[in-house]
Formats: C-alpha cells, sequence, structure tokens
C-alpha cells in the first residue's frame, strides 16, 4: 500500500500520467518505475482506470476517447502512447495537458506553441520519465535541456481530419516498404510529430508530391503492372478524410504521366485483400479461389476478409515466365468480348496461371492491360465458358457474334430449320439458338460450305 505524504492538486486540463509524473516528483522518488510497476503505468498512460485510487479518483472523468469523432486506419484509439509536451508548460507549471496526448494534436492550445518529442541533442524519443518535468531529455545517457527543433506551424493546419491526414500520410511515406496497413490498438507510432511535418508537405507540396510518385514507381520490380506499385497512394487515397489536398491531385495526374519503373530487384507483396482485389480486377471469393489453388499466399487461416494480408507476387512471376507471339492483343483491348460472355476475370486468370489458356504478359499500367492474348484463343475460351454455363443455348446477338452473321441470316437460318431451338422451346422464345449448332455453322462459314441463298 503506497502512502504519499504529498498529494498535488491536479490541474483541470492535466493528463493522469503527467499528474502521476508529478505526484512521484512531489514525493521524492528519482524514477516512476520505483513508485508503479509497469502495467500499471501503462494503463495511466493510456488514460485507461489503474485500479490505483489516487489516480483514478481524480481523473475518472477524463476515461474517455479523445477526439472520437475523427478516424484513422492506424490506431484504434486516439490516444498517444509516447510523450509530446508543451515546453512553456512544462516551465510554468510543469502541466502535461491531457490534449497533448491525442495524436491529432502537434500545438499547444494555450500558448500556440509546437510541442516536442524528441531530444534535438542525441534525437531519442522522450520516454514518460520525472526529469520531462524539469524540461530535460529522458534518454540517461544524454539529460540534456529541451528545445524546439522541430517547428511545426501550419495556420491552416487546425481541424483534426486534417492533422489525422497528415499523419498517416507522414506514415506512408516513412514506411514504403510495406503495402499494407496494420492498425494497432494504441498511437504507439514514434515519432508523429515529425509524420505530421512529413505528411503535411506530402499533401501541400506538388513538387514533393510529384517526387513521391516517381519513388513509388521505383519501389517494385518493372515487371510489375504500374498499378501494383502505386498501392500506396490507393491506400492513401482510400483512408484520407479530406480529398481536396492539393497533393492529392498532383499525384494522381503524376501518376497518368508517369513512366515505368526501371528497378529491377526481386520482391514480395504483401497487402490487404482489400488492395488486391483492386489491383487484381476481382472479387474476394474468387482471391480464396485464387489461393486454393497456391497463386496467392495467405498466411492467416482466419475467414478471408479486406483486411487479410495476402502475397500476390506469386501471379506475377508467373506472369513474367509467359512466352507472347505476335498475334496477341492486351486483355484490355478485348474487354468488350470478356464483358459480351460474362467471364469473370478471375476465371480468365485462373486458366492462365493453370497453364489452360494460352497468353503473353508485358508490364503495363494495370493487370488487365499487361496480360497479352491472341483473340482467337480468347474466343474459344469465352465460347466453352458459355456454353458450360448457359447449358448449350445461346441468343441470336450472340450467335452473331460468333459467327459474324447478321441476325436477319440467322433468322432465315431458323425458320428454314438448319438451326434448331433449344429443346426447352416455348413458343415466343424464338430468340435462341442451340450453341452446338452455332459451333457448326462456323466452320461451314470458315470452309466457305455454307450456302446462304434461301
Ligand atoms: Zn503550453
Ligand atoms: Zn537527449
Amino acid at each position: 500500500m503506497l502512502n504519499f505524504s504529498i498529494m498535488p492538486i491536479p490541474y483541470e486540463d492535466e493528463s493522469p500520467i503527467g499528474y502521476t509524473l508529478r505526484l512521484a516528483k512531489a514525493n521524492g522518488f528519482r524514477y516512476i518505475h520505483s513508485m508503479l510497476d509497469k502495467t500499471t503505468i501503462r494503463r495511466i498512460v493510456c488514460n485507461q482506470a489503474s485500479e490505483k485510487k489516487f489516480i483514478d479518483s481524480k481523473f475518472s472523468m477524463l476515461y474517455t476517447e479523445k477526439d472520437s469523432h475523427v478516424r484513422n486506419p492506424l490506431f484504434r484509439n486516439n490516444q498517444t502512447t509516447t510523450p509530446k509536451i508543451c515546453l512553456t508548460c512544462i516551465s510554468k507549471s510543469m502541466n502535461i495537458p491531457n490534449e497533448l496526448q491525442s495524436p491529432f494534436t502537434y500545438l499547444c492550445n494555450k500558448h500556440q506553441q509546437p510541442l516536442i518529442e524528441t531530444c534535438a541533442h542525441c534525437n531519442e524519443n522522450l520516454t514518460w520519465e520525472l526529469t520531462l518535468l524539469d524540461g530535460h531529455c529522458t534518454n540517461s545517457r544524454c539529460g540534456l535541456k529541451l528545445h524546439q527543433h522541430l517547428s511545426i506551424v501550419y495556420p491552416e493546419l487546425t481541424t483534426k481530419e486534417n492533422v489525422s491526414d497528415c499523419l498517416l500520410a507522414g506514415y506512408i511515406a516513412n514506411n514504403l516498404k510495406n503495402y499494407h496497413l496494420k492498425q494497432t490498438k494504441w498511437a504507439s507510432q514514434p515519432g508523429q510529430l515529425k509524420l505530421i511535418n512529413d505528411g503535411y508537405q506530402l499533401l501541400n507540396n506538388t513538387v514533393i508530391a510529384q517526387q513521391w510518385i516517381v519513388t513509388l514507381l521505383n519501389t517494385l520490380p518493372q515487371n510489375y503492372p504500374k498499378s501494383f506499385s502505386t498501392i500506396l497512394f490507393k491506400i492513401l487515397a482510400q483512408n484520407i478524410n479530406n480529398p481536396h489536398w492539393p497533393g492529392i491531385d498532383k499525384m494522381k495526374s503524376a501518376l497518368l504521366k508517369s513512366s515505368q519503373s526501371h528497378s529491377h530487384h526481386k520482391s514480395n507483396l504483401l497487402t490487404n485483400a482489400g488492395i488486391a482485389v483492386d489491383i487484381l480486377g476481382i472479387d474476394l471469393f474468387s482471391l480464396g479461389k485464387l489461393r486454393d489453388e497456391n497463386f496467392v499466399t495467405i498466411t492467416s487461416k482466419s475467414r478471408l476478409t479486406n483486411q487479410t494480408l495476402v502475397d500476390v507476387s506469386t501471379i506475377v512471376n508467373k506472369l513474367t515466365q509467359l512466352e507472347r507471339s505476335s498475334q496477341m492483343l492486351p486483355l484490355s483491348e478485348q474487354r468488350s468480348k470478356i464483358a459480351f460472355y460474362g467471364i469473370p476475370p478471375a476465371n480468365i486468370i485462373l486458366a492462365i496461371l493453370k497453364g489452360e489458356l494460352r497468353a503473353g504478359y508485358r508490364a503495363s499500367t494495370d493487370l488487365i492491360s499487361s496480360i497479352l492474348m491472341d483473340p482467337n484463343d480468347l474466343k474459344d475460351f469465352s465460347e466453352k465458358y458459355f456454353a458450360a454455363k448457359l447449358g448449350n443455348k445461346i441468343t441470336l446477338e450472340q450467335a452473331q457474334e460468333m459467327t459474324g452473321l447478321s441476325t436477319q441470316v440467322l433468322e432465315n437460318l431458323k425458320v428454314s430449320g438448319r438451326l434448331k431451338s433449344p429443346s426447352w422451346f416455348r413458343p415466343g422464345c424464338r430468340h435462341f439458338c442451340v450453341f452446338e449448332d452455332i459451333i457448326k455453322l462456323r466452320k461451314s462459314i470458315h470452309q466457305n460450305q455454307l450456302s446462304l441463298n434461301f
């Protein structure tokens, strides 16, 4: 049982951890760990009830979430776990206001002064030690007087939503090897003020925004479609609160103009399933089918969701090995045929990867324009898919697409009995033909054996 001879009165805006530090100091402790165990300190830092009556009773009103209207995909609770302090608050009253531990606070409201989170001498992040209250570095090997060094004062950066965007942008820009976001429970990302600063530059400075896109395009090997290299841009654009940052527009136009990357290293591409389905142009169910065939790697055993981490690099590595021929055209130029036959893109990708469908590959803007295919091969594949799906019946329009004959000619062939109606035919359903008839018809057109005289 702890007994304190001195119990300071908490300031109205004080953080529980700030008060705990003052309490320790007032009672002659040198280290906060001599007074409380690690778990308790951690709970106080996170504004959770600590089960220590002398703290909890003073701060019961503070155990609520900060800035609950703002959501950032990096963390679930808007509570920074490392110190951010205002040197004026410290020198005037040794106060560490609760508001400063919001991840979206970078200025002291009272003094309009930038906060500090690192020591300018040793570059270490500050920790919750008693020397904070004297305005000194908490690194025991340094301990020098803290002073302002990273000055971020942006008069227009006032809303929490915008600060949240900057923090996210800064995090993504500083973690170029991560093609996914992992949400932590608390805002424990180190160097948040620096991230906000970097993110602000990226979202506001169009030159930096443009350079960033060039950097992105160089992070993946050149055999990847361009859209894969821009996953980080997608993640950023999908998760920001404010879509009107000048940098975002610049990034979009830079992406349109940019050329392919020149990097040659081998790479794994681990990203969230939600992003993977977007760049592959398929749905989540089909992603599961690709997993079943070992074309994407998913380590988690639990149900596949948009957040699940998947590695899609096997697909690109396999596609790169395909041989291409001169008759092949990008699938993107054959979109109308794919749409016409209603083939899910995942079926085409699967058939190619399994070696059932001949295709080539040349890295281009996105996957569908990087896969090349002979139009005749695609036609054969489409028709087989179609026949299997429709059970041997097709419409006159589809028969027209397959044979190149006009619907009038086809109708005449039906009237003359040379094309049958499907077995389930009922009066009024004149619109359908038997699939096999159309295949035969096409063959005879190729062999010039069809007489179209009636
Ligand atoms: Zn202050
Ligand atoms: Zn230091």
